[in-house]
């Protein structure tokens, strides 16, 4: 690559046309209600019917959390054989798990033609976060990112999506039993989610808002577009879309204050810059109808954070109403960039503070398992580039 190389959304590995499996059934986790609907009417349930049975399996599947057609028991036992002759409620599958000192979870999980991502659950006192991937790896190859260096790319189906949701609630033992309502046994351990891990979710977009509508429907897992939060690294046609289609809360790694750092940082930019964005997100608040956009800014030393940057940062945000989340550079085998000094850090927050902004400085969690921000890359992929072509490509 060079810094001449396109931008482009290419994914090098195209998922198998799901949702038919290998068995020839189609796989009902992923399918939207609508697409649910006109599943099993194809599969003969009479039209009348419906409406009424699409809310009853939605319920056993998203909000029971069942995975047999035979535990449905509200349903007739032909039709419970019907729907197993005609569908699978198929999900990835939970390869490895590993837990960090600090309680953070980090699971391996593999998807359809073996390939794998990466999920992070991070409790907190108040809340618990669920980091999930929209891609096997990323098209975008921003060089302080470990998932950028990874060659293998693919888009996730909106049931892989979705699923990795699932697979951590049963992996939590939070599955209301069925009679129950969600929250009934206190507060959620998965209250959150973020679209940070693997992969840019607006070059999946389709996948992404299936999945994040199903996450959102009041009759099964339930969390609010406010609890959902869309990390983009920049693609300024899709976020406008994002805010009506999807309506969740925006977050946007934005890393540094000029487009000739940033276009080294984050190359999208050399596509989108920094102008461009900005117009755009001023734009999403109304769109969307929520608060603030969530500015994430990697601490990266000599690079990004100088008192200069957190001056132009906060100049060029105003008006936007915005959280600076700072977050310190995580490292990763042969990462050509180290973590800003801690005082450095500090003073950076200091001054975007001082302007009017919140700029939490983000803990690092789970560094001991390797499930930090912008470390998450499959094992078994590990295509790695050498230091020397990250670099290379990072223009440095
Ligand atoms: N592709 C999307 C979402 C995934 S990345 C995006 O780029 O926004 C989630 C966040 O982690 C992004 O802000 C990303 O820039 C940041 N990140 C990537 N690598 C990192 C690293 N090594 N240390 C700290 N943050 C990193
Ligand atoms: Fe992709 Fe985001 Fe990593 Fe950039 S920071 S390479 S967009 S996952």
């Amino acid at each position: 690559m060079t810094a001449e190389t396109p931008i482009t959304q290419d994914v090098l590995t195209i998922p198998r046309k799901l949702p038919e499996g290998e068995s020839g059934k189609v796989n009902l986790i992923g399918l939207t209600r609508t697409a649910l609907r006109e599943a099993l009417i194809e599969a003969g349930t009479p039209e009348k019917q419906a409406k009424m049975r699409v809310n009853q399996i939605w319920q056993w599947l998203y909000h029971w959390g069942v995975r047999e057609f035979e535990a449905m028991t509200n349903l007739a036992k032909p039709y419970r054989a019907l729907l197993a002759e005609k569908f699978t409620i198929d999900l990835p599958e939970i390869v490895s798990k590993q837990v960090s000192a600090d309680g953070t979870r980090k699971y391996l999980v593999r998807i359809a033609g073996g390939h794998e991502v990466e999920v992070v659950y991070i409790p907190e006192t108040d809340r618990g976060t669920l980091c999930i991937s929209s891609q096997v790896g990323c098209t975008l190859t921003c060089s302080f990112c470990h998932t950028g260096t990874q060659k293998l790319v693919r888009n996730l189906t909106a049931g892989e999506i979705v699923g990795q949701i699932m697979l951590a609630r049963d992996d939590l033992d939070e599955w209301p039993a069925p009679g129950t309502g969600t929250g009934d046994n206190g507060p959620r351990l998965l209250s959150n989610i973020v679209l940070m891990g693997m992969g840019e979710p607006l070059y999946n977009f389709d996948n992404v808002r299936d999945a994040m509508k199903i996450a959102m429907d009041g009759e099964g897992i339930a969390l609010s577009r406010r609890r959902i939060t869309l990390s983009t690294s920049g693609v300024v046609p899709e976020i406008a879309k994002c805010a009506e289609e999807i309506g969740c809360l925006m977050a946007v790694s934005f890393h540094a204050t000029t487009d000739e750092v940033r276009n080294k940082l984050v190359p999208i930019n050399k596509r989108w810059n920094i102008e461009q964005l900005l117009n755009a997100l001023r734009e999403y608040p109304r769109l969307s109808n929520s608060e603030r956009i969530t500015f994430e800014y990697v601490m990266l030393k000599d690079v990004n954070d100088t008192d200069a940057d957190a001056r132009r940062l906060v100049k060029l945000i105003q008006g936007i109403p915005a959280k600076i989340n700072l977050i310190p550079f995580n490292e990763w085998p042969g990462a050509p960039y180290q973590r800003s000094d801690w005082e450095r850090i500090e003073r950076f927050a200091d001054i975007v503070h001082k302007a009017g902004y919140a700029s939490p400085i983000r803990t690092p969690r789970g560094e001991d398992i390797m499930a930090a921000c912008g470390q998450l890359k499959s094992a078994t992929e590990r295509a790695r580039k050498s230091r020397a072509q990250i670099a290379q490509d990072a223009g440095l």
